[in-house]
């Protein structure tokens, strides 16, 4: 044909390639899980990509196997992301916070032949390995260890074993629409399903998702994904930082907020990305160390709700701006993200702040609907509220191995949150379907909730959950954590809502306990303390 343009795949090893070509000395930094800063840079990275790629072509791995990961956020995983993908094969990111039969089945269920994993994981790989029906390679991710050696007989070493490999390795042509990543879901009810990423999905995501009004990442950013690279492949931030030559900072394994408060000085971090937990350890981190952060710009915080106190600490004490987003693993995750529109522009900190809250708006590539029980569209007025379905050029659309049953009949994925949309498209979430509280009839959002106990100065963190009812069904209890050395008790704390929340929708209990059970990728276990604390009012009135 002619009078056309080029066609090119877009494919993840044309990232490396450009970060390779045009941003080769920019810096790459690794906390590493044997100890001590790695300093590398982008050109190092591709370099040993290609290696690991050529490695595993002389090991027999064949095109689209599965290689796993069981690893911390370093440059040996950022250059597997690359080398196991761009050679053609899917990048399998495993969340070693599952329980040891949820990690057999997964590799199992995804057939993997390859499994690498940091030092830290190998007690975990050596208990169940011999669980595992198709890994025919297991690689330490460090320097020969000959103690290691001992307990997997015939362990690699990834720094041996990539120099196996070839340097001047050429990536193969690959299709776009092939898999280059695979990551499963937290599965908090039933097997985890997996969800696989395409080369073309994860291009698309990379570029409409970092867009200005989206992460709005640039070569000027030293960016900080502290979103694990085993979730939801860290945002998409090692593509995005690839694509964009970024300097980047893997933090390993030391999550602690006094950690990542001298990385972010000593680093000069400009943005960062993760889960609300994870900031407010770095609240206290920051007060602890006295560390400024006076490099750091801005923040993604998203995975669940971010506390409403938190926008105004970061911004008034550090001068850090919070970027609500929200995804799921099923969405690679970026469905919204929120940034202010030119009509905002004349309105308070505070009033700006308000609108920050909400969880924002679809970049283009995706877009958003709310429906009722019977599938029907519901309004985007920000009052109604409905089951929120998403479309688009990174959602999923069936998982690993099923071939139906993952969209709706005129082809929308159902996220299981509950949400209102405003004419503006900012999205909030109001809940999960299956927390929601349903009290007479009415609902109660269990985020709207927490948000006020985590108000009170005196509670540190808190839960709502539905309690069953003999006249309402379900009533709310909140399951709270109190600051430490606070005296607050149950009756302030259900006094406290008053005023700021409709008097049905106040919590009949406030039970404290020491700490609130998580999942595997850092959220609370609702439905644990529903089985815990779901009878608390069976005899009440
Ligand atoms: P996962 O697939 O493990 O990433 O979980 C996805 C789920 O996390 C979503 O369906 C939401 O329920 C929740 N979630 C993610 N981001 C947010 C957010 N910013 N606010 C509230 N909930 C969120």
């Amino acid at each position: 044909m002619s009078g056309t343009m080029m066609h090119q795949p877009l494919t993840i090893n044309s990232l490396i390639d450009h970060a390779a070509r045009y941003h080769g000395a920019t810096e790459v930094v690794s906390v590493e899980t044997e100890g001590g800063v790695a300093r590398s840079t982008w050109g190092e990275v591709a370099a040993n990509a290609r290696k690991l790629a050529s490695a595993l072509d002389k090991m027999g791995v064949a095109d689209g196997a599965r290689v796993a990961t069981i690893a911390w956020n370093n440059r040996r995983h950022l250059e597997a992301y690359f080398g196991i993908a761009g050679s053609g094969r899917v990048t399998h990111t495993i969340n070693p916070r599952l329980f040891p039969e949820q990690i057999t089945y997964i590799v199992n269920h995804a057939e993997d032949k390859v499994l690498m994993f940091d030092a830290t994981f190998l007690p975990l790989v050596a208990a169940v390995r011999n669980h595992f029906d198709t890994v025919e390679h297991f690689v330490m991710m460090g320097p020969r260890d000959d103690k290691a050696a001992a307990t997997i007989p015939g362990l690699l070493f990834y720094d041996d074993w990539i120099e196996t490999g070839d340097a001047d390795h050429v990536w193969g042509d690959l299709d776009e629409t092939l898999p280059a990543s695979l990551c499963y879901t937290s599965g908090t009810t039933g097997n985890p399903k997996g969800v696989q990423y395409t080369h073309r999905s994860t291009v698309l995501h990379s570029l409409a998702g970092n867009q200005p009004d989206g992460m709005g990442i640039s070569a000027m950013d030293t960016v900080m994904p502290v979103v694990p690279m085993f979730h939801v492949n860290a945002w998409g931030v090692p593509y995005i930082a690839a694509m964009n030559g970024s300097k980047l900072v893997l933090p390993g394994p030391n999550l602690d907020g006094e950690s990542l408060a001298r990385l972010i000085d000593a680093e000069e971090v400009t943005m960062s990305l993760g889960v609300p937990t994870i900031w407010m350890g770095l609240l206290d981190g920051l007060k602890k160390t006295g560390a400024t952060a006076k490099s750091m710009k801005r923040t993604v915080v998203g995975g669940s709700a971010l506390p409403p106190s938190m926008i105004p600490e970061f911004r008034d004490t550090y001068g850090v701006e919070l970027v609500h987003a929200w995804g799921m693993t099923e969405t690679s995750p970026l469905g919204t993200l929120n940034q202010l529109l030119q009509k905002h522009t004349h309105l308070s900190d505070d009033e700006q702040a308000e609108i920050r809250l909400g969880q924002g708006r679809p970049p283009w590539g995706v877009e958003l609907r709310i429906v009722d029980d019977n599938g029907d569209a519901l309004p985007h007025d920000g009052e109604t509220q409905g089951e929120l379905h998403i479309r688009g050029h990174w959602i999923v659309d069936s998982y690993f191995k099923r071939d139906s049953g993952t969209l709706t009949e005129d082809g929308w994925f159902d996220t299981g949150d509950i949400a209102t949309i405003d004419a503006d498209g900012y999205m909030i979430i109001r809940d999960r379907s299956k927390d929601i509280i349903k009290s007479g009839g009415e609902w109660i959002s269990t985020v709207e909730l927490e948000n006020i106990a985590i108000s009170h100065p005196e509670i540190a963190n808190a839960a709502a959950i539905a309690a069953r009812h003999k006249k309402w069904t379900e009533r709310p209890v909140v399951v709270a954590v109190k600051a430490p050395e606070a005296e607050v008790s149950e009756e302030d704390v259900i006094k406290y809502y008053d005023g700021h929340i409709a008097s049905w929708q106040i919590p009949d209990r406030v039970i404290f306990v020491d700490s609130l059970p998580l999942g595997a990728t850092g959220k609370v276990l609702k439905a644990k303390l529903r089985e815990e604390f779901g009878g608390v009012l069976e005899d009440a009135e």
